[in-house]
């Protein structure tokens, strides 16, 4: 790098820093006397980065590792292991950090969503080549491009004169060379030596554009940086013939494997857009069902064809593709949670399975209290994260069994099958107390808190509700006292005999 561009960089006051927890974790990784307690005790200390921590542990990456949820930041360490812990949560803590802010150009936005994109790309890389440490891997890619960022926030004139075009490729460095004295793989190495970064994540942020090598582990990162290029400009062919090349040379792996690579990382994409924080679906659905019929076409092709053996394989391959795209489609992009579609369909199934297995069922309406507040104190988009990660942390905290749906707004339903109001309530009020017990973001420094109001029904066990909606709208009802009375409380559908049992049998 010229001596003016690493004077500029070191004097840019605007550059990135690393949060405390990151700083916290570096040390402790390199500090022998450290085991999986002490991160585990280092990454409690930060609420948000814990119900990160969480969510990826019972995310498909790791689901299939174990059966049970993971409902304690202690098993989702200990179910990940030291190095994946250090890797993942300094990944997150990082991408707390870097993540643009409202003010920042969309440049940026997109180098933020191709880096995230990347980052899972490199894991799905990692796991199908049974490369150790794929966690490692995950950060390199995740990191790669944070040369771009350092660059956009200490010379933003001089690097907007760059041409737009695609961001990978010797060409890039090359100009970016000529017009800054640096370029962003020289600078990100940089920066991750600065911050403390270990030599080998330096190392590999700084052949992070290599296509021609044949060291798999870089490739897994080279490969995941370009395979997030194709998603992010859908047809480049650039990145396409590169990606090819990259994944042949270093990674032994055709076309076709790539396909599947791609349609794997679109199946996690609303995993990615959680974890990360950055939107990263495009307008890939409507595509992908175009796409669909074309398939479908080809199957009665085959069928006609009696190609049946083949044509059983397609009709696998497209049920378990709609599946997902079924999945994603049903889930409210910012939240995660069901969507206000699905939700009459889901609350319609959990009470016809109530009656049908003759156990009940509660139902909570949830919604902030004085959630307007924060939006006129802080701005939509702390609103936002503080919407994401109130959600994230009822998941987190609910049974795999039960439903989190966003009814509108800053309003939630909870569906809790097999529970009873006795139940109900305690659950709502542990899920209370935890919810205000814990920061839902950081606004310079400082925590912001909320509390929220409930109001629970329940079906089958004193009273039967003819319909869903009735059941519902009791909630809505109840939930309309517990705001009345104050707010920041749970309360019952107001005729409730307490008197009445629970029904035999019934769990939960
Ligand atoms: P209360 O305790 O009575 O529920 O007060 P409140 O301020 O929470 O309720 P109110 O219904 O007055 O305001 C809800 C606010 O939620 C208003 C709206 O701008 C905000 N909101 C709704 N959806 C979103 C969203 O997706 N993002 C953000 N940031 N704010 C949202
Ligand atoms: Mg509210
Ligand atoms: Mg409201």
């Amino acid at each position: 790098m010229h001596p003016d561009l690493v004077s500029l960089l070191s004097h840019c006051r605007t550059l990135p820093t690393l949060p405390g927890v990151a700083l916290k974790i570096i040390a402790l990784a390199e500090d022998p006397g450290s085991d999986l307690d002490t991160i585990s005790d280092a990454i409690a200390l930060d609420p948000a980065l814990s119900a990160r921590m969480l969510r990826i542990a019972n995310s498909p990456l790791y689901a299939s590792k174990h059966r049970r949820r993971v409902d304690t930041l202690a098993q989702a360490t200990s179910l990940l292991g030291f190095n994946a812990a250090v890797s993942l949560s300094l990944g997150f803590s990082v991408a707390r950090t870097l993540r643009p802010g409202h003010a920042l150009a969309g440049l940026q936005e997109r180098v933020w969503r191709r880096s995230a994109l990347a980052a899972m790309a490199a894991r799905l890389f990692a796991e199908r080549l049974q490369l150790d440490r794929p966690e490692e891997l995950m950060l390199g890619a995740l990191l790669q491009d944070i040369g771009i960022l350092a660059l956009l926030h200490a010379v933003p004139d001089r690097y907007a004169q760059l041409p737009p075009a695609g961001l990978q490729g010797a060409v890039r460095l090359q100009l970016e060379h000529d017009h800054l004295g640096g370029d962003h793989t020289e600078v990100g190495a940089w920066l991750a030596g600065r911050w403390g970064l270990s030599p080998y994540l330096q190392r590999m942020i700084r052949s992070s554009e290599t296509v021609d090598t044949r060291d798999r582990t870089l490739g897994c990162v080279v490969a995941a940086g370009l395979l997030a290029d194709v998603w992010v400009d859908g047809e480049d062919e650039d990145a396409s013939e590169q990606l090819e090349r990259v994944a042949a040379t270093a990674l032994d792996m055709t076309a076709a494997d790539l396909v599947e690579m791609l349609e794997r990382l679109s199946a996690l994409a609303p995993e990615i857009s959680m974890l990360f924080d950055v939107k990263v679906e495009r307008e890939e659905q409507v595509r992908d069902i175009e796409q669909q019929s074309r398939e479908l076409a080809m199957i009665h092709h085959l069928l006609e064809r009696q190609d049946l053996a083949q044509a059983q394989r397609e009709t696998d391959r497209l049920r378990s593709r709609a599946r997902e795209l079924d999945d994603l489609a049903r889930r409210d992009h910012l939240t995660g949670a069901y969507n206000r579609r699905q939700l009459d369909d889901l609350l319609q199934q959990a009470f016809d399975d109530a009656d049908r297995l003759g156990v009940p069922l509660s139902i909570a309406f949830v919604d902030l209290d004085d959630f307007k507040r924060i939006n006129d104190q802080h701005g939509h988009l702390v609103g936002d994260t503080v919407l994401r990660e109130f959600s994230a942390a009822l998941m987190a905290m609910l049974r795999s069994s039960d439903l989190l749906a966003r009814y509108g707004g800053e309003e939630f339903l909870i569906v809790l099958g097999r529970c009873g109001a006795d139940r109900g309530r305690h659950i709502l009020e542990r899920l209370l107390a935890e919810i205000s017990r814990r920061a839902m973001t950081f606004v310079e420094g400082r925590a912001i808190h909320v509390t929220f109001s409930a109001g629970v029904a329940t079906h089958g066990e004193d009273v039967r509700f003819a319909t869903a909606q009735d059941l519902l709208q009791a909630a809505d009802e109840a939930l309309y006292g517990a705001k009345r009375e104050g707010r920041n409380q749970v309360a019952m559908r107001a005729e409730r005999s307490d008197a009445a049992p629970p029904l035999a049998g019934a769990a939960g």
